[in-house]
C-alpha cells in the first residue's frame, strides 16, 4: 500500500482530535472527484512499519484514526488496512476508527478488517447530490456506525 499524506492534529475528518491517513489507490473514478490524483495506487510513497508506527504512536493522544484517500478499501490496500485497524485496537481499544470508502457497505460488509472499524461513510462520491451533511463529500454518502450494527447483528 501507498499513502499521500497524514495529518497529525485534525478536527475535519470525524469527531474529536485525529490523525487522519490518506492511502493510494481508487478505482471508482466518481465524476468531479477532488482527489483525481490519488486513483493511482502506485503513487505516493511506501506504507513502511516505521510509518505506520509513527501514525500509532500519534494517536496515543487522540480521540481516533480516519482513513481515507483514495480509497482504504481497494483490494491493494486491504490487507495493511487491516493490519493497521487490528494493531490500533489492540493498543487503543476505547478509540474508534472512521474510514471513507467508494464501496457501498453491502459490498464490503464480509471484509473481516470491518470488525474494527466504529464509522464506515460509504458510498461513490455524486456531484449533482448536495453536501449538507457533516463528514460527507455528497448527501448519497451514509455513515454507518458499524459498531451498533455489530450489537444488532449479535442481537
Ligand atoms: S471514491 Fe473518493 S477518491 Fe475515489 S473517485 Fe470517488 S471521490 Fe474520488
Amino acid at each position: 500500500m501507498n499513502y499521500d499524506r497524514y495529518y497529525a492534529c485534525d478536527v475535519l475528518n470525524g469527531e474529536g482530535l485525529r490523525v487522519t491517513l490518506f492511502v493510494t489507490g481508487c478505482r471508482h473514478a466518481c465524476p468531479g472527484c477532488h482527489n483525481r490524483e490519488l486513483w493511482n495506487r502506485h503513487v505516493g510513497q511506501p506504507f513502511t512499519p516505521e510509518v505506520r508506527e509513527t501514525i500509532l504512536d500519534l494517536c496515543e493522544s487522540h480521540d481516533g484514526l480516519s482513513l481515507s484517500g483514495g480509497d482504504p478499501l481497494h483490494p491493494a490496500n486491504r490487507d495493511a488496512i487491516a493490519d493497521l485497524c487490528r494493531r490500533f485496537k489492540q493498543r487503543y481499544p476505547d478509540k474508534d476508527i472512521w474510514l471513507w470508502t467508494g464501496y457501498l457497505y453491502e459490498q464490503v460488509q464480509h471484509l473481516p478488517l470491518l470488525r474494527d472499524v466504529d464509522v464506515l461513510i460509504d458510498g461513490p462520491y455524486q456531484q449533482d447530490q448536495p453536501n449538507t451533511l457533516p463528514w460527507r463529500g455528497s448527501d448519497n454518502q451514509r455513515l454507518l456506525q458499524l459498531f451498533d450494527a455489530k450489537h444488532a447483528l449479535c442481537a
